[in-house]
């Protein structure tokens, strides 16, 4: 994961070793390297502008501590930076205050929504949760079947169309999924929407429209993380013609460069919550920015 950023960064730091202390043109030295080092791991321009601008300037103004030497000064602050632009503390789940806690899954198709869907669903029965899936993606075939197949993976219930009535609405499904949380003591949904290829008005419509219908307590922006920093394009267009609370970030094993995963808070504001990394239904949990920063500079 990230392994070309991790690699560039480390030649990076290797050039300060040993020095007793940074002259200007060390400092510029390394904020260039770390510049090309972010735009090759595909990060969105403004985010290594300001990225490298905050390490400049805190290389330049911050004492040296004692404990530390020049090159482990400029490895924290990199660090630090690294937190920030990841989104600072862990965002966890809302649950709501009384009835179930509605989560609801919006992105493109491929984007990795369904498996997703039941990596969620087996994350929250483990924190003794009793989680019901509903298949409100209508759209693509085998979206329904799929998440039964995900659901009876993890042991977790899906609500979806009868059979034979598979071109229902899926407002209505959305709608009354609830009632069977209600009805059924299921303390969280989450609802699968469908996806497209592309970003399209129809798909955004039926996902506001869903949105409108259960007022979820989390929406939550599923993206492709080996996408890079169209990611950024994406995300930016589902949060005009949706809106959501949180970022879930699949396929990080896949991604050696993090562009999204370093871009997307910075650009949209809104904190990544949950990283999926790999075809296993346990490799899931919630996006911790110290714990990646750290692994980045492993
Ligand atoms: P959806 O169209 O958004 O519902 O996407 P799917 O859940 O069907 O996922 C698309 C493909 O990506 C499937 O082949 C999944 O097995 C795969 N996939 C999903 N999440 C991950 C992940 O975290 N890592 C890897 N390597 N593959 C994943």
């Amino acid at each position: 994961m990230f392994a070309t950023l991790s690699d560039r960064l480390a030649d990076t730091f290797k050039n300060l070793r040993g020095k007793g202390r940074l002259s200007e043109a060390d400092i510029d030295a390394t904020a260039r390297e770390i510049r090309i080092a972010l735009l090759e791991a595909d990060v969105a321009l403004p985010v290594v502008k300001e990225f490298v601008g905050a390490v400049k300037e805190r290389a330049r103004s911050e004492e040296v501590s004692g404990a530390l030497n020049p090159a482990q000064q400029i490895i924290k602050i990199v660090h630090d930076e690294l937190v920030t632009i990841l989104g600072g503390e862990t965002r966890r789940l809302r649950y709501a205050k009384s009835g179930p806690t509605v989560i609801m899954l919006a992105g493109l198709q491929g984007a990795g929504k369904t498996t997703l869907a039941a990596k969620l669903a087996l994350w929250l029965k483990d924190q003794d949760k009793t989680p019901l899936l509903v298949a409100a993606d209508l759209q693509r075939p085998n979206a329904v079947q799929q998440l039964q197949v995900n659901g009876e993976r993890v042991g977790v219930p899906v609500f979806a169309p009868e059979p034979g009535n598979g071109t229902g609405n899926p407002v209505d499904v959305a709608r009354a999924s609830i009632e069977e949380a209600r009805r059924r003591l299921h303390d969280v949904v989450i609802i699968d929407t469908a996806g497209r290829l592309g970003v399209d008005e129809t798909l955004m419509q039926q996902a506001a429209d869903i949105r409108d219908a259960v007022q979820p307590d989390e929406v939550l922006f599923v993206v492709d993380a080996m996408i890079g920093q169209d990611a950024v394009t994406t995300a930016q267009a589902f949060l005009d013609g949706v809106g959501y609370d949180g970022v879930v970030l699949t396929k990080l094993d896949g991604d050696a460069r993090g562009g999204a995963a370093l871009s997307i808070r910075s650009i949209t504001g809104k904190p990544v919550m949950f990283a999926s990394s790999g075809e296993k239904m346990t490799d899931f949990d919630l996006f911790h920015p110290d714990r990646m920063a750290s692994r980045i500079l492993d």
